[in-house]
């Protein structure tokens, strides 16, 4: 089968995923309808149809709204630009159209879920239950691991967090771990295999611990332990860049 039209497809597709991926992320953690018109965050105005076009409506509008002046807030160019970036990598990293697409899906999962708890501290459940469906698609996709592996890891990962989440209320009388954290970790296990997913879980502390100190630094102190971290974005960010690591074959601790 001819790969290229599908390439082209899924590079073309890729900004105009990164603005639904940005209504979502500032709809479902609100709990906002997804089907209402898109507006103005600052004054309320529609949105025509040219300034919804992905990256070059923000550059013809030098970021600002056409009604009021306010900034476009800066992530939903960013995520824009993640899903752009994914569009490329798995454009040009995979050898089906089964493996480009569903991988191309479970990785624009991730770039919603880093910004949802980034900003809001949600784990939407809509984004959590498409990253374990698409999680468990690439492993029976993957003639390595099937389904049934997927669908093994995927619970083992939720249980290992949901007794972390007991653990830590029990030890603490507070919650470290939210209940989304458990989803996020299944559909996790579900997309990496249980080789990957407790790589996935350090280098997710790593990306924490760093992110907590550095901010700590900044405000001239030490890191505490009441410290408020959004640990689903660091999770997302740890499976991403195993997943590109993975896509560019770098070598890697452990065999593929
Ligand atoms: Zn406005």
């Amino acid at each position: 089968m001819l790969l290229w039209p599908w390439q082209l497809l899924l590079i073309l597709v890729a900004p105009a995923m990164g603005s639904f991926l940005g209504m979502l992320v500032e709809r479902l953690p609100r709990g906002r309808s997804v089907l209402e018109r898109s507006t103005c965050a600052d004054c309320g105005a529609p949105l025509r149809p040219a300034d919804l076009v992905p990256l070059l409506s923000v550059l013809a509008l030098r970021g600002r709204c056409r009604a009021c002046g306010a900034a476009i807030p800066g992530h939903l160019v960013r995520i824009e630009i993640a899903a752009l970036a994914v569009g490329l990598l798995v454009a040009f990293t995979t050898e089906s159209v089964a493996d480009m697409f569903v991988l191309a899906g479970y990785l624009w999962c991730l770039v919603a879920l880093f910004y949802s708890d980034l900003l809001y501290f949600r784990l939407p459940d809509a984004l959590t239950a498409a990253l374990l469906v698409l999680g468990l698609a690439l492993a029976a996709l993957d003639p390595g691991r099937g389904w049934l592996e997927g669908l093994l890891t995927a619970a083992g990962a939720g249980a290992a967090f949901l007794a972390l989440r007991i653990g830590y209320r029990t030890l603490r009388g507070r919650e470290g771990l939210g209940l989304g954290d458990v989803k996020l970790a299944a559909g996790i296990g579900a997309g990496l295999g249980w080789a990957l997913f407790p790589v996935a879980t350090l280098l997710a502390a790593l990306l924490g611990l760093s992110a907590a100190s550095f901010e700590a630094a900044r405000e001239g102190g030490l890191p505490r332990a009441a410290t408020r971290l959004p640990l689903g974005t660091y999770l997302c960010a740890a499976t991403a860049l195993i997943w590109f690591w993975k896509q560019l074959d770098l070598a890697l601790p452990g065999q593929f």
